[in-house]
């Protein structure tokens, strides 16, 4: 039997159960399909930030800062709880080279009407009281961030979804596309063939498996993160807490071992402590020892008082990204029916944003935003 839809998402992490929302929401009849559960991909691993920090300057502004107003309006909007709050965010610095790239950062951010200071080591334990400042020669802060609970929030965008009408089809894996004249007419899957006007790719680290399957060779390598997971206190941290070494390091294609600060304290209470990241094609979800040490004695170094915490478990993701910084993000040139959403370089803080735009796209055939620099289609060096 063929399951018969006007719109098929494919991949049920922010950005699909997002998608699928919205175009639910405009009155299409719309599957939302995942290989796992919801949140099955990186959108199980990550701290639900809403980060303006580590903005791709170039062509993402306008994504970044129309982005964090929905994210504002998120809860009125769905009409439910989801853990929203306003946190600062802080880019510990600790070269003079990593001082000179946040300062050069500075105009674009407050051009486009970012809040960002540069804020020298004395001065962070009135931001940061638990940090130690004698690691660091001060940091970038943003006191404008976000916060919202992952499951809280794909959780509702289901809910409200499913409230109009929205399929999800979950341990369901798109193996095929089904094409017809340079056309998209939907896909095969293990659990039979989907038909639809229209099909929209949010699959993260898997996207080049399925760009195969359709001729494409889409370049969204990946890295396995890696984070561990405390147990919950009182509110002790005011701030997301990264290290401006993301912008240098965080890539990297060693052995897995090397890790790059970032911690922040969930809505729940939980510290989540990281990151560890390597590049690799291993799509699994397995922490490693290596990691999880190099984590765990990165935070101890910054954040001493966090040394007493016990540590509940560790875990891992696969991440895409792109050479460039800039997601995956419109049609796909020569497949009529075919949209692309994923490897955006910050997740949560443009997943309402991109919900409705791809709505406007499926429904109208254009949208507001200029999606040009974020096509499917541009080309990439090899490799990341
Ligand atoms: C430790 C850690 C912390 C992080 N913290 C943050 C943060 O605070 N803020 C932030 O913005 N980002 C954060 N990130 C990054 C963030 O998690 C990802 O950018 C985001 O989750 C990507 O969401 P997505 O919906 O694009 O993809 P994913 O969540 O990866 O979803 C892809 C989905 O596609 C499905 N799929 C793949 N292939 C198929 C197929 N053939 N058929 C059917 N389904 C398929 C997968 O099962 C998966 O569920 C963090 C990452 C890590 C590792």
């Amino acid at each position: 039997m063929t399951h018969t839809y006007d719109a098929l998402v494919v991949g049920a992490g922010y950005i699909g159960c997002s998608i699928a929302y919205y175009l639910s929401a405009a009155g299409l009849k719309t599957a939302l399909l995942d290989r796992g559960g919801v949140a099955n991909g990186a959108s199980r691993a990550n701290y639900g930030n809403i980060q303006v920090q580590d903005a791709e300057l170039a062509h993402s502004l306008p994504l970044i800062t129309a982005g964090h107003e929905r994210c504002r309006q998120i809860e009125a909007e769905l009409d439910c709880p989801v853990g929203y709050r306003e946190i600062g965010g802080l880019l510990l610095i600790e070269t003079e080279s990593q001082w000179q790239l946040m300062a050069n950062r500075l105009p674009a951010l407050h051009a486009a009407g970012i809040a960002a200071e540069l804020v020298p080591a004395e001065r962070l334990p009135e931001i940061e009281p638990l940090l130690n400042p004698a690691s660091v020669l001060g940091a970038c802060y943003h006191p404008h961030e976000g916060q919202v609970y992952p499951f809280a929030l794909m959780g509702a965008y289901i809910r409200r979804g499913r409230e109009r009408g929205l399929a999800l089809h979950t341990q369901t894996t798109v193996t095929g596309f089904a094409l017809s004249g340079g056309r998209l007419t939907g896909v095969t899957t293990d659990r039979g063939p989907f038909s639809a006007g229209t099909v929209i790719l949010t699959t993260g680290a898997w996207t080049p498996q399925l760009g195969q399957l359709l001729g494409r060779r889409w370049q969204v390598p990946h890295v396995h993160g890696q984070a561990i997971v405390t147990e919950p206190t009182e509110r002790l941290l005011r701030n997301h807490i990264a290290s401006a070494a993301f912008f240098e390091e965080m890539h990297d294609t060693g052995d897995g071992a090397g890790a790059v600060l970032a911690i922040s304290q969930a809505t729940h209470g939980h510290f989540l402590l990281g990151e560890a990241g390597v590049v690799t094609g291993d799509l699994g979800a397995t922490a490693t020892a290596a990691g999880q040490a190099a984590i765990a004695a990165l935070v101890g170094r910054y954040f001493p008082a966090l040394r007493r915490l016990r540590v509940l478990r560790g875990w891992a993701a696969p991440v895409a990204f792109t050479a460039d910084g800039l997601p995956f993000f419109g049609p796909v040139n020569g497949i009529d029916g075919l949209i692309l959403a994923t490897a955006f370089k910050s997740t949560v803080i443009v997943t309402p944003l991109v919900g409705e735009t791809v709505a406007q796209l499926v429904v109208g055939g254009r949208t507001g935003l200029d999606l040009s620099p974020f096509s499917p289609d541009r080309k990439l060096a090899d490799g990341h």
